[in-house]
């Protein structure tokens, strides 16, 4: 099993990244990426703790928006980047202010919410997230922790919703920016979830085109927020552009009811993508 879409306590996971790796271990898979929001920060530890037999591709989820034209909508997208250079000067630079974008977002969405009466407050969303990058999850926590929703999907569905007056946008990276970027650094770029439409608007087929003339590499078929229709429909726009496919469970730990292994990526599209990277190689551990 390969699965190549994981989030660790770097971000919005629940797992560290040492306890991914062995959680992963544990679930049978043969090959993990760990694929943090914006940043590597998970990286080291979870090399240090890759058990024997599992192989490790280190990766990151880098939030993106679809540039706006005349007539076009702005849709934010993840594009997930694979064996990339960590140090390569640009890309460092736009992961940090990412980070620093979720960090003023989290803090107006909370404030919204205070100023509603709701009992949140921006310390105890920054202590949920730790070291690591802050999202909504980590709202949705508190907000479960404060006992105003039963839970973070709850969370989401009644308050963290793009559609809820609570929502504010952060600044997101161009999507096309991303792709050469990514490639730049030798990295390997993939359209995580380009169909999931639950989460809130998706973006239309000519953007997927455009991306994959930038340089985008896959397309995420197989995730658990995308049904069977729009899986056939994301490898049928594989197929046309000439893009390989992956499935990943997306796993947060405890933030989502997603089991490590639960959608899985073909031997051939792992093979390509570790072909394609000039960044980095994957660790075996
Ligand atoms: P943010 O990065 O702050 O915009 O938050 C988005 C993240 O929240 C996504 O990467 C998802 O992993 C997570 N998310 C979205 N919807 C849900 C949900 N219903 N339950 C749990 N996590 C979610
Ligand atoms: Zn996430
Ligand atoms: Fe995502
Ligand atoms: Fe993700």
């Amino acid at each position: 099993m390969i699965d190549l879409h994981t989030h660790s306590t770097a971000s919005d996971g629940t797992d560290t990244p040492a306890e991914l790796v062995r959680a992963a271990a544990g679930a049978g898979l043969r090959v993990v990426a760990i694929t943090d929001h914006d940043t590597t920060g998970g990286w080291d530890a979870a090399v240090a703790a890759l058990p024997a037999g599992l192989t490790l591709v280190r990766g990151a989820e880098l939030s993106c928006v679809s540039h706006a034209v005349p007539g076009r909508v702005r849709t934010t997208l993840h594009l997930l980047a694979y064996l990339f250079d960590p140090f390569h000067p640009t890309f460092v630079a736009e992961r940090r202010s990412l980070r620093e974008s979720r960090l003023e977002r989290g803090q107006q969405i909370v404030e919204r919410m205070e100023a509603d009466g709701l009992p949140v407050d921006w310390p105890a969303v920054r202590e949920l997230a730790g070291d690591g990058t802050v999202g909504r999850p980590h709202i949705a926590r508190a907000l479960v922790r404060a006992g105003v929703v039963g839970s973070v999907d709850e969370a989401f569905g009644r308050l963290l919703h793009p559609s809820s007056p609570y929502y504010v946008p952060k600044a997101d990276l161009e999507v096309l920016t991303a792709v050469r970027l990514v490639r730049s650094a030798g990295g390997v770029p993939v359209f995580a979830h380009p169909l999931a439409r639950r989460r809130g608007r998706v973006v239309l087929p000519e953007v997927i085109a455009e991306m994959a003339d930038a340089g985008l590499a896959g397309l995420e078929a197989d995730h658990p927020d995308q049904d069977p229709a729009d899986r056939a429909e994301v490898r049928a726009l594989a197929q046309s552009l000439g893009l390989f496919v992956t499935g990943s469970s997306d796993y947060h730990g405890s933030n989502k009811i997603v089991r490590l292994g639960q959608e899985g990526t073909a031997q051939e599209s792992y093979e390509r993508i570790v072909a394609e990277a000039t960044g980095l190689e994957p660790v075996v551990g």
